[in-house]
């Protein structure tokens, strides 16, 4: 039995416990003991002071009542206002999920709904909000939890025993490392490794859709081997970030990848649209579906600044990165106050439509890893309203001369965001009443969006509890289900305007509408998001007006003679000056900025600005460098 259990087993009652187990880096006691289930007498509180760690009581199973008995209790004791819809056992772990319309009222005045189900039925129960968009994805993700619930128990107790057992690599000097396997000065793949005496933890692992050259992170490194792997920690669902995970289940990984639990329905949503687009066009994805099932199996989701134990070493703390749903800055606190590391990933440190800020203030902070997409001196991206007021000018002009507007969006945040702008727009009769469709992946992205609302700034998570108001819900939005349908679109349907993944025209839905509209000089096409070197759109943003297109296997010239335009600024990064910003407020100041995720001149321009504005020191490590930050 590992020590951390016998230190709380002698604080409790003896006998009341009949077994315990971890799950992750929480401690779960099972007890036969009805009596003690529902009053422990403050015991667990006691353990837990003592400990300082995450401890549950649970019932044994075999003190449950039986689940159809159990339904019947449950719909009986939460009142009908709650309006619930599923109710779902999870027998390994005695917990039931009760699925609310209004889980306030299924809760009650202190939890005392929740108190009855406890005494009558001898079930943990647990509320979760219906979303109001039902999302088949997410119904198929808990699906594969549930019916793998044995296999995660067993899975989360050796996460646990990998935490508490104690050390597994000989510790003779102290010492901390980065390796950079992809995002050194460039935008694409990002792919940190993290070393320590005891640790081996990637931070994201990308790939870069943009480019057909080096599309996947550098696993080959001499010091990265996967069977030593503790954990992978995902900072948020952009492919460049998320996008090889599957991968690493392919070659036999079997540890935790840590993330939120929006980031965890996103990525796989995405890679599961990643191989769906490889296939597509006639290429051998490079991971299937089973291995994206291996990823989500294996996935433990955190909640912002919740404090997680991941090896003996390396505790970590999620916030808000303000760039899309979910996304985080990670906080790793690295040999009991040797070090503290915060990878800042892709942030946004102004409020959007969708999102609070990123966070910019730490418990400690000695190297913060920042990001500069658009960190270069002549990243000036203009003031919010100004670029409100040059897509709402798009439209319009193109809407006036019967064109249609053509927006590649990434499915997930620019996508959003944009449908929020719009529907404000059509709201305020800014813009005329005309058809807006919706093509790729971006729906399910858009449901996943209203089932975590808790994510989302206060002011759209309103509006979301609101049906009149939701801006995901307007009736305008009409998504595109069929290459029939994207024909009728393109054909048949007059003024319009489009949004269609990718973001970059690398593919997907977006690049078939260029093919068919591009000719037509009263169309428009309007960026609203980064596009990546080596991409269709970077090529037709610097002035490429002939595109050669492979349809059906045969090569096609297409003329872009539609106006082309770009958002500046519209993005879910920080600009320069909220990046320079950012460093100023940054609380505690760091000792140390490595700069990442950029074009190499602006990660050097950023690092050097960083350097003389704060007087501290600065980095822009390439892939394969290594830097020892302690
Ligand atoms: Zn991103």
């Amino acid at each position: 039995m590992t020590d951390i259990i016998k230190e709380i087993l002698k604080e409790l009652p003896a006998k009341s416990i009949s077994e315990a187990v971890f799950e992750g880096a929480n401690i779960v006691l099972y007890t036969k003991d009805k009596e003690f289930f529902l009053d422990n007498k403050g015991a667990i509180r006691n353990a837990v002071n003592s400990v300082k760690k995450r401890i549950e009581l649970r019932p044994d199973p075999s003190i449950c009542m039986a689940q159809e008995e159990a339904e019947k209790e449950i719909r009986k004791i939460i009142p009908e206002e709650a309006a619930i819809d599923q109710i779902i056992f999870d027998p390994e772990r005695s917990m039931v999920v009760i699925e609310a319309e209004k889980p306030g009222l299924a809760i009650g005045k202190q939890g005392f709904f929740l108190h009855e189900v406890r005494a009558k039925t001898t079930w943990v129960p647990l509320i979760r909000r219906k979303p109001a968009l039902r999302s088949k994805l997410i119904e198929n993700i808990r699906g594969v939890l549930y019916q793998n619930s044995d296999y995660r128990r067993k899975f989360l107790d050796k996460v646990g025993h990998r935490i508490y057992d104690g050390w597994i690599r000989e510790k003779k000097h102290e010492w901390i490392r980065l390796s950079y396997l992809g995002g050194g000065r460039q935008v694409g793949r990002s792919s940190i490794l993290l070393q320590t005496p005891e640790s081996r933890v990637l931070m994201d692992v990308g790939v870069n859709v943009a480019d057909d050259k080096d599309p996947y992170p550098i696993l080959e490194a001499p010091e990265f081997d996967i069977k030593q792997l503790d954990a992978v920690i995902i900072s948020h669902a952009h492919l460049d970030h998320c996008g090889f995970v599957p991968y690493l289940f392919k070659y036999g990984y079997r540890g935790p990848i840590y993330c939120t639990e929006p980031t965890r329905d996103v990525m796989a949503l995405l890679t599961l649209d990643y191989v769906k687009i490889a296939r597509g066009e006639g290429r051998d994805p490079i991971y299937n579906a089973d291995d994206i099932r291996e990823m989500v199996k294996h996935t433990i989701t955190l909640e912002y600044g919740e404090v997680t134990d991941i090896t003996p070493d390396i505790r970590i703390t999620l916030y808000n990165s303000g760039h899309i749903i979910g996304s985080s800055m990670v906080h790793l606190h690295i040999g009991n106050g040797l070090h503290n590391l915060v990878y800042g990933a892709d942030m946004k440190c102004a409020p959007t439509r969708l999102l609070e800020p990123a966070i910019s203030s730490f418990p400690r902070c000695e190297t913060f890893m920042c990001e500069a997409t658009y960190g270069g001196k002549d990243c000036v991206l203009p003031p919010r309203a100004e670029q409100e007021k040059h897509i709402e000018n798009v439209i319009t002009e193109t809407l006036k001369q019967g064109g249609k507007v053509l927006i590649p969006v990434l499915g997930v945040g620019r996508a959003q965001e944009v449908m929020v702008v719009i529907d404000h727009m059509v709201r305020t009769k800014k813009i005329p009443d005309v058809p807006i469709f919706v093509d790729g992946m971006v729906w399910d992205v858009t449901a996943i969006h209203t089932a975590y609302p808790e994510f989302l700034n206060h002011t759209i998570r309103k509006q979301i509890f609101h049906k009149d108001e939701n801006p995901f819900l307007n009736e305008k939005f009409k998504q595109v289900a069929s290459v029939k349908e994207r024909k009728v679109v393109i054909e048949e349907t007059g003024s319009c305007i489009i949004l269609a993944t990718s973001g970059m025209l690398v593919g997907g839905p977006s690049v078939e509408y260029l093919r068919n509209l591009s000719d037509n000089p009263k169309n428009s096409l309007m960026f609203v998001s980064y596009q990546g070197e080596g991409s269709l759109g970077k090529r037709i943003q610097r002035g490429e007006r002939e595109i050669m297109f492979q349809t059906t296997g045969k090569p096609e010239l297409c003329p872009i003679k539609m106006g082309v335009h770009t958002i500046e600024g519209f993005s879910g990064h920080a600009g320069r000056k909220e990046l320079m910003d950012f460093m100023k407020r940054i609380d505690p100041k760091p000792k140390r900025v490595l700069v990442n995720h950029g074009e190499s001149s602006r990660c050097l321009d950023l690092a050097s600005s960083i350097h003389k504005q704060n007087r501290i020191e600065t980095g822009a490590p390439r892939n394969l460098e290594a830097v020892r930050i302690k």
